[in-house]
Order: C-alpha cells, then structure tokens, then sequence
C-alpha cells in the first residue's frame, strides 16, 4: 500500500492527473476524484432496501409502493448513486469510451460500500450480455465493475453460468409488452445454482425488470438468494 502511494505521488508529479468528473487537474494525492466532484457524488444514503429506488425523505421507511404491490425476484438492492451527474458521465465514458480505468474506479467504490454487509454471497454474477452486443463492443462493462468487486472481496465470479439468450437492448422499436415477454425469456442457466446466494452485479438499474428476470433465472436454477449491487439507479420507479 505504501509503494503504491509512493507510486502515485511519482506518478502526478510527472504527469498531473485529470479528474474524470470536470477535466481539471487533480492535485489531491491518491484521490481520483477531485475534492469539488467528490462532495457533489449523487450518493444514495436513503432508498429502498429491496430495490434502492432512493427516497426524498430521511422519514419514509420500509421497502417502497412498488415493491410491495409487485414485489421483484431479488431480496435485496444496493446502489451507490443517483443516476445524475457526474455519475451518469462516468458510466457513458465506461460504456461508450471504454474507459475500463472507470470500472475500476466505480467497482472499487462498490466494495468499499458492500464490504461491511452482514453476509457477503457466495458467487458474483455480473449481468450477461447478448453475444452478438459483446461483440460489437468488445467489453461488457457489468464484468469490468465486478472484477474488483470480486477481488476486493475474495469473491468468485461466474461468467458463464447464466447466458443472455435474446438481445433485448435492440429492440426499442418492439411495443412494451413485446420487449416484456422477450425480457421473460432473455436469460438461460447453463449450471446448477444449487443452495447458492449471489450477488448480480451491473453499472444502472432502471426499471428493475433486467434484473428481476435475470433473478428468476437464478432462483428457478436452484439459488437460495439473489441480491443485486449496482452502481447507479435511477430516481424514477419501477
Ligand atoms: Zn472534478
Ligand atoms: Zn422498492
């Protein structure tokens, strides 16, 4: 750790680093973030245990409307941020600039928030992507957050055990209850999930669905508990 630091401190007296939340120059050793941007991170401290949909008001307790009326395949949720800026900035750099060095930074974060949980899963899975998308990105930005995650908390990745069998990203010309009924059938077990309890893991969750049918899948292959750890959410509900 303490290489490390030394490390670093060569490293911007060399070549400053640019902070990835507003382009200036981050002076602060060991920070990757500046100060101004690390104050004004969305942070969700308040949501939704079973979906972290984030609340307005430190007084609204317990799981939210949606959840209770139509309660997800997941037991639990957890997100770090607001899907707001920068953080919606950070993910479309991870995403569409291959900025893999912000799947670091963002998986690490994860792990520093999820590493005090009272019992951590037994396997990691972060959410498939269609192959012929994985193709014509060439990364699936889940994977890349998951990898620290994994290692930070000597956590067992499986990236092959659950396959995305329908591209359900390409079909925003489908009418709802189309796209519905192909999520239902997007996910395949390729394994046994036997008593297991894993962690699904993504950069965004908005409605909720992607991983609630990727839940089911799970459950339905034998898994005791599926929670789900993502970056961002989304304020608005399922
Ligand atoms: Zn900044
Ligand atoms: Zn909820």
């Amino acid at each position: 750790m303490k290489i490390n630091n030394w490390l670093s401190n060569i490293q911007d007296w060399l070549l400053p680093r640019l902070c990835p939340g507003c382009g200036l120059t981050c002076k602060d050793p060991g920070q990757h973030l500046c100060p101004g941007c690390r104050v004004s991170l969305p942070v969700i401290d308040h949501g939704c245990p079973r979906c972290a949909i984030p609340y307005m008001h430190a007084d609204i307790q317990g799981t939210c409307g949606a959840c209770q009326r139509n309660p997800p395949a997941f037991a639990s949720a957890v997100a770090l941020y607001r899907y707001a800026p920068p953080v919606d900035h950070f993910i479309r750099a991870l995403k569409f600039h291959h900025d893999l060095a912000m799947a670091t930074l963002l998986g690490q974060s994860l792990a520093t928030a999820v590493s005090n949980a009272p019992a951590h899963p037994d396997v990691i899975v972060p959410v498939p992507m269609h192959p012929a998308r994985l193709r014509h990105r060439g990364f699936n930005q889940a994977v890349e957050i998951a990898r620290p995650v994994a290692r930070e908390l000597g956590l067992a990745m499986d990236l092959d055990g659950v396959v995305r069998v329908r591209d359900t990203a390409a079909q925003a010309r489908l009418t709802k209850p189309e796209r519905r009924r192909n999520l239902r059938r997007a996910f395949e077990a390729r394994r046994d999930y036997d008593g297991l309890s894993v962690a699904l893991i993504d950069d965004v969750m908005t409605t909720g669905e992607t991983a609630h049918h990727l839940a089911r899948t799970l459950l339905k292959a034998g898994a005791r508990e599926v929670t789900v750890w993502v970056i961002a959410r989304t304020s608005s509900g399922r």
